[in-house]
């Protein structure tokens, strides 16, 4: 399509295409018809130093910016793939590059971009306290050189297929601090030994080829090198990693609206019924054109909130924005698309009804529409607070 303003970064595009067409649609259905990890997709990008991409030179990764990295998800999902396998280990490196010690960096970045570690998983949601973070109860308490933590998390993503994972977890009671955003830390976990003592994983089979769990954490010991930066001040830190995922996530929501755009206006114009192309009738081509304008829209607000983050500016509102349009967009796109399909939109073979199923996600996580709104109305613009 010539005219989106998505042409940018075309080395990058380029070099993520290549790859991504040696893995065509019928790898990503088959994948999904078997609920498997996406293994020889995400082994191809790590080797050819995609997953690497934020990780700074001088520990083996290119450092690029989250728009760079933007750039990537939102080529795997516009070629047909679903970011969701390894976006993780994006979203969570600004953590780790940005609040991580110079030891903790020098331990685990090299080891990540050679492929030999993976940072896919982060552990936030709870199931009773959900959306309402500060309001955890997972509990980190000091022991001697070690923290032991006690309490449960649920839907976290890919914890069978990481090596390690960022957890976040009450250090001081709430009732101990002043602001409820304080007394939270984050920790670095080795997910193999916490499994072999403390950590118990549960999977839970879902709507999307997508690995979750449940976690349960039973006295699990973490050594105290693995808190990252300061203790008490994890929820700023995991801010940054929120905040990436979102832009991330937005970024991915494009891809999947262009996919689908693209495929619905190949379909509605091959496709004859009452003897013509159906895209010839204006009640089909509105709400795709109606989808790739809000899709465009979206792209604005995506860059806009890349280039805040990557500048070190606060970025909290249009990534939020950003994620909020993206994921709109794409969920119309994905209407558009699976019902000028007509019923061949629901046939496996056509993947459409996978692509449906994994944007439609994005309405609900990594934050619902919902909470943006609230978000925008009450941080941006300075409504009564609801919460
Ligand atoms: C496939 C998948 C993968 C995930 N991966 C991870 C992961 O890797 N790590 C992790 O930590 N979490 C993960 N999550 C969790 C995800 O971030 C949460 O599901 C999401 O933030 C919503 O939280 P909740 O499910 O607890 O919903 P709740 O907080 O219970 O909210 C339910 C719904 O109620 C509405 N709602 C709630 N409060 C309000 C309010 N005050 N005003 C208006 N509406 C409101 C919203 O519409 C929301 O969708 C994942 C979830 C899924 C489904």
């Amino acid at each position: 399509m010539a005219v989106t303003i998505n042409e940018d970064y075309q080395d990058i595009r380029e070099g993520v295409r290549a790859l991504c067409a040696q893995f065509p649609d019928e790898y990503h259905r088959n994948v999904d018809e078997v609920r498997a990890y996406p293994e020889e997709f995400v082994e191809a990008l790590t080797r050819e130093g995609w997953m690497a991409a934020l990780i700074p030179e001088e520990y083996g990764g290119s450092g690029l910016g989250l728009t760079e990295a933007s750039v990537i998800m939102e080529e795997i999902n516009r070629s047909g793939g679903n970011s969701g396998a390894c976006h993780g280990q994006m979203y969570n490196m600004n953590t780790l590059i940005r609040h991580g010690s110079e030891a903790q960096r020098q331990a685990y970045l090299p080891k990540i971009a050679t492929g030999e570690l993976r940072l896919q998983s982060m552990g936030v949601t709870e199931p009773t306290t959900g959306t309402d973070t500060t309001k955890i109860k997972t509990t980190a308490v000091k022991k001697g050189d070690r923290y032991v933590v006690n309490g449960q998390k649920v839907w976290i993503s890919r914890v069978q297929h990481s090596d390690l994972m960022i957890l976040l977890a009450r250090t001081t009671p709430l009732t101990e601090v002043k602001k409820k955003s304080e007394g939270l830390s984050i920790f670095l976990v080795d997910i193999k030994e916490a499994m072999k003592d403390g950590m118990t994983v549960k999977p839970i089979p879902n709507m999307v080829n997508h690995e979750t769990n449940e976690l349960f954490f039973d006295h699990l010991e973490i050594p105290e090198e693995n808190l990252i930066g300061e203790e008490g001040k994890g929820f700023k830190y995991i801010l940054t990693g929120l905040n990436a995922e979102r832009v991330l996530i937005a970024a991915e929501c494009i891809g999947d609206g262009y996919w689908f755009t693209e495929r619905v206006s190949k379909y509605v114009s091959e496709r004859e019924v009452f003897g013509r192309p159906i895209g010839q009738n204006q009640g089909v081509q509105f709400p795709i054109a109606e989808a790739f304008i809000e899709v465009e829209a979206a792209n604005l607000m995506r860059f806009d909130a890349c280039r805040r983050f990557d500048s070190g500016l606060d970025c909290g509102a249009q990534a939020n924005m950003a994620k909020y349009l993206a994921a709109k967009a794409s969920w119309e796109a994905a209407n558009a698309c699976i019902q000028f399909h007509g019923g061949f939109g629901f046939a496996n073979e056509y993947d459409v009804e996978r692509k449906f199923r994994e944007t439609r996600l994005y309405q609900v996580a990594p934050i619902s529409t919902n909470l943006i709104l609230s978000y925008v109305a009450e941080h941006v613009l300075k409504l009564p607070r609801s919460f």
